[in-house]
């Protein structure tokens, strides 16, 4: 986990010490009272779909340069969750979606490593505009039969990614929730019949 040595607003050193009131033990600054809080971080994806077919990528990046994911990336400040989707979408392939139209496909976490990850799902608006680009060695539009299966950045999204084809083909979705981690792991689906609005 993430550790600073000094504050980043006085520059003081830090102590570890419980806040009063608080039920947990935080990173202080005693001169200017500065509390250092450690959140999750929020990963977003997008599938990008184009007729039975979905955007994926090759990553220039490490972790896991070489492999094919979905366009994702940490959401900035003052972004919705859609809107981050959206703008990593077209920053690491070019390729357009409308925020406002996008799809919650699944949400899950990864406490070990403190990210949370939303997908999203939405039609890609500029099919013959993507291209690769500094974060992206290759892009290319799949249909289920076509994705490197045995290559995937992350082999976890591996069974949320298949369902999500078989539900695009039917244009039936669910909503999969899913947590990956020392102390537990599991993945549910939430079928979209059973939601309430
Ligand atoms: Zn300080």
């Amino acid at each position: 986990m993430q550790r600073i040595s000094f504050c980043p607003l006085c520059g003081h050193e830090l102590e570890d010490m419980i806040p009063p009131g608080d039920f947990k033990e935080r990173q202080v600054c005693l001169s200017c009272q500065y509390i250092h809080y450690k959140n999750p971080k929020v990963l977003v994806s997008c599938f990008a779909t184009h007729g039975a077919k979905a955007l994926w990528m090759r990553r220039t990046t490490e972790p896991r340069r070489g492999f094919w994911t979905i366009p994702s990336g940490f959401m900035e400040d003052s972004e919705t969750p859609e809107e981050g989707a959206a703008r990593e979408l077209f920053e690491e392939t070019r390729g357009r979606v409308d925020p406002s139209s996008l799809a919650l496909l699944s949400a899950g976490s990864l406490p070990d490593i403190s990210e949370v990850h939303l997908t999203y799902r939405g039609v890609l608006l500029n099919p013959d505009e993507i291209q690769v680009t500094e974060e992206a060695s290759e892009v290319a539009l799949f249909a289920v039969d076509e994705v490197p299966w045995g290559d995937l950045a992350y082999e976890v999204v591996g069974s949320s990614t298949k369902k999500f084809y078989a539900d695009h083909e039917r244009g039936v979705y669910g909503v999969y929730t899913g947590s990956f981690g020392s102390r537990q792991s599991y993945f549910s689906e939430i079928r979209r019949d059973r939601l309430v609005k």
